[in-house]
């Protein structure tokens, strides 16, 4: 008992932006299992209160300065991760301001917020979209960043907000640049839940168990080996193991970084697509479509730094496993979760 408290006592506080939302309720969960208390900020709009489980909620929005002022001087985290934003591409575009505002206005709101408070380290979810179209087939960090959307270019405007800190007011941060995140929890707790649903295998999952009529498959004229766009599709259990060790990192003492997460594989529409029938047991119905605005041919990592300095290696990625999990979270999701929650557009009412 009395051990207990002590436990408790020393565990390190780590304020989560955005950790009711997917990867955020992931790394929360990694923060848990390492001995970290994740102390989640979400203002519920894209999150949910279901998937805070591994410690205390402060429901709050970043565009509210004094909310997220009074929090870090409440919760006086030793370190910060940062979530909280928008991340449709498709929507960026046709709504930039929503980005703009959320993203990086938020954003300049929290880093004061952490500078009041002596600059506790930063990790911060940035994005492969910064590099906006490449002509090399593995992208390291040391490719020109060129960013083709809205989204893309609020993720690079944090990434060089965050360097302005670091020589204001030391704020040392990690940018880790996702690729594309998929799959769920081993244990089904926590999954990928957004409505309406915009991504690949979520929908290609539903297509396949008769919940959506066909997926759209947008654009199949693209320049690769069968005409549809390649990803890199990295488990989120990979991605919340990324955030711990760059966390750690930091405490450490380490200085700033920036590293891309990805599997260092790519995968084509079609691919995922025939992996989804496989696993989910029937083929995906599909339709072809027009590109979708903003979306690159090929983005796959070269992922050779974050495991020199890091150490980090996705072992969960295997497309198989990635469909497998989310799979089993999209079957235990709809018993246990309102449902459809696929956004009134993607179902068939026809
Ligand atoms: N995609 C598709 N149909 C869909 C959703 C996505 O063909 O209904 C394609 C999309 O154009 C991209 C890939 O699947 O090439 C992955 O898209 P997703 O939205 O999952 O992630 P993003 O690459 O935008 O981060």
């Amino acid at each position: 008992m009395l051990s207990n408290l002590f436990d408790g006592l020393s565990m390190k506080k780590i304020l989560v932006t955005g950790g009711a939302g997917y990867i955020g309720s992931h790394t929360c969960k990694a923060l848990s299992k390492a001995g970290m208390e994740p102390i989640v900020f979400d203002n519920l709009v894209l999150g949910h209160q279901w998937a805070v489980k591994w410690g205390g909620l402060e429901v709050g929005d970043l565009l509210d300065r004094d909310r997220i002022v009074d929090v870090a001087k409440k919760v006086r985290p030793e370190g910060v991760i940062h979530f909280a934003g928008h991340s449709c591409v498709g929507e960026s575009v046709s709504d930039p301001a929503k980005y703009w505002r959320n993203n990086v206005a938020g954003t300049i709101n929290l880093l004061d917020a952490l500078v009041y408070i002596n600059s506790p380290p930063v990790v911060f979810s940035s994005s492969c979209t910064v590099y906006g179209i490449t002509n090399v087939d593995l992208i390291s960090e040391n490719v020109a960043v060129e960013p083709i959307n809205p989204y893309g270019e609020t993720k690079r405007a944090v990434e060089i907000m965050l360097k302005d800190y670091e020589v204001a007011a030391d704020l040392r941060h990690i940018v880790l640049r996702y690729f594309n995140a998929a799959g769920s929890d081993a244990d089904a707790e926590i999954g990928e839940s957004h409505n309406p649903e915009t991504h690949l295998i979520p929908l290609a999952i539903a297509s396949a168990a008769g919940d959506m009529k066909a997926l759209k498959i947008f654009g199949t004229d693209y320049s690769t080996a069968d005409g549809t766009c390649v990803r890199d599709y990295i488990h989120v259990t990979d991605l919340a193991d990324a955030h711990v060790r760059a966390l750690n990192y930091l405490l450490d003492g380490g200085d700033s970084n920036l590293f891309n997460l990805g599997a260092g594989v790519g995968y084509s529409v079609r691919e995922v697509v025939d992996a989804v029938g496989r696993i989910v047991g029937s083929p995906v119905p599909t339709e072809p479509s027009v590109r979708r605005p903003g979306d690159p041919t090929r983005l796959v990592a070269d992922t050779g730094h974050a495991r020199e300095i890091l150490h980090w290696k996705p072992v969960n990625s295997d497309l198989d496993n990635i469909v497998a999990t989310a799979w089993r979270w999209y079957q235990m999701r709809k018993q246990v979760l309102s449902w459809p929650g696929l956004g009134a557009d993607k179902l068939d009412v026809s």
